[in-house]
């Protein structure tokens, strides 16, 4: 899905078979692959989207390691169908340990790129048997799908399961947007009076009983105070659930720099802030998306790029916690709270 967006893609579709064990299949409408480059773009840190060595330092893309496609012929049948705008056919390719199977052939197809994963881990039996119950893989499959589709209101998602007619999940740009080709360097600010854009895929997956508790952060742009003057801006921006709603299962949704990671710290100082106006064993909605400068943001500390480092990450956790608790003391103030001691 990372790539579909880096592709510019505005609609991406996700097909799975056994939660994605089986099959999984991912289809794009963004600028495709072109047919010379289908015989490398397996092999290992093969990229497109680093010309420079110093482009490393300024990433607007998800992708810049090449490694993706590449381990995936590993452990899976991969193949890929694609074509580029203006082209007059599609081309199809598979491939087998970071290398291309006879030739691409050409066919019909759309503009886009059709991703096909089958039979995950058919050759490491130790990881197969790790896999979950296909249900569970599904849910997971689910999970991040939902995180995008959130973060990503201009872009079509659909999540069906094979041999199901209607999707799991499907969300679209509310009528009134912009449908401009998203980029993971274009944030999506409210604008004065509008509603949220991020609302509409929140309603469309978990319904309007939570979008009408979600509230915004004041948009805020935080100088932190340091002794060297390379202070970093940060702008928080987001929808999260005010002192009125609770659930019983926890939902928090955290993109750094359009990458949807995990950040411990963060969630347990939030969840400590929640516990002392939610009811007990109740749990909030959390989605924040923080931009923050890029040169002090490491993305490559883990190798799904899953968990991040940022430089002063204590005080950008507690401005946060701050930013989170005017929201929850503005939602309703005619309410008694109740608040543990
Ligand atoms: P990376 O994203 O780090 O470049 P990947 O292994 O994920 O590495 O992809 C390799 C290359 O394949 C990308 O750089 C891109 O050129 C191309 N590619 C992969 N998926 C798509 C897609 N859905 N649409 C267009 N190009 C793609
Ligand atoms: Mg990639």
């Amino acid at each position: 899905m990372e790539n579909s967006l880096d592709a510019g893609s505005t609609s991406i579709s996700v097909l799975l078979q056994d939660g994605g064990t089986k099959a999984l299949q991912i289809t794009d409408n963004g600028h495709g692959i072109h047919p010379d480059d289908l015989k490398i773009i397996c092999e290992r840190f093969t990229t497109s989207k680093l010309a420079a060595y110093d482009d490393l330092f300024t990433l607007t893309t998800f992708g810049f390691r090449g490694e993706a496609l590449a381990s995936i012929t590993h452990i899976a049948r991969l193949s890929i169908t694609t074509m580029t705008p203006g082209s007059q056919c599609a081309y199809r390719a598979m491939y087998r340990d970071g290398k291309l199977v006879g030739d691409p052939k050409p066919c019909a197809g759309v503009q886009g790129t059709q991703i096909l994963v089958e039979d995950l881990f058919y050759n490491v039996l130790a990881r197969r048997r790790a896999l979950k119950s296909p249900a569970e893989e599904f849910a997971r499959c689910w999970d991040v799908l939902s995180r995008y589709a959130i973060h990503y209101p201009k872009v079509t998602f659909s999540l069906r399961k094979q041999g199901e007619m209607a999707p799991v999940m499907l969300t679209h740009p509310a009528p009134a947007s912009t449908t401009a080709a998203p980029s993971p360097a274009d944030p999506t600010p409210p604008a004065e009076g509008e509603e949220h854009p991020c609302l509409n895929p929140i309603r469309l997956i978990y319904g309007e009983a939570l979008a009408r508790e979600l509230r915004p952060p004041p948009a805020w742009s935080v100088i932190l105070v340091h002794h060297d003057h390379h202070e970093p801006d940060f702008v928080v921006d987001g929808l999260v659930s005010n002192a009125s709603y609770s659930a019983k299962k926890e939902v928090f949704i955290l993109f750094i720099n359009h990458r949807s990671v995990e950040c411990a710290p963060l969630k347990k100082a939030l969840d400590a802030l929640y516990a002392t106006y939610l009811p007990k064993q109740s749990h909030p909605f959390v989605y924040l998306s923080l931009t923050l400068d890029s040169r002090t943001v490491d993305p490559n500390v883990h190798p799904a790029k899953l968990e991040v480092r940022f430089l002063h990450q204590d005080a950008i956790i507690s401005a946060l916690v701050e930013v989170v608790t005017d929201v929850l003391r503005a939602s309703d103030t005619s309410r008694t709270f109740y608040v543990q001691t």
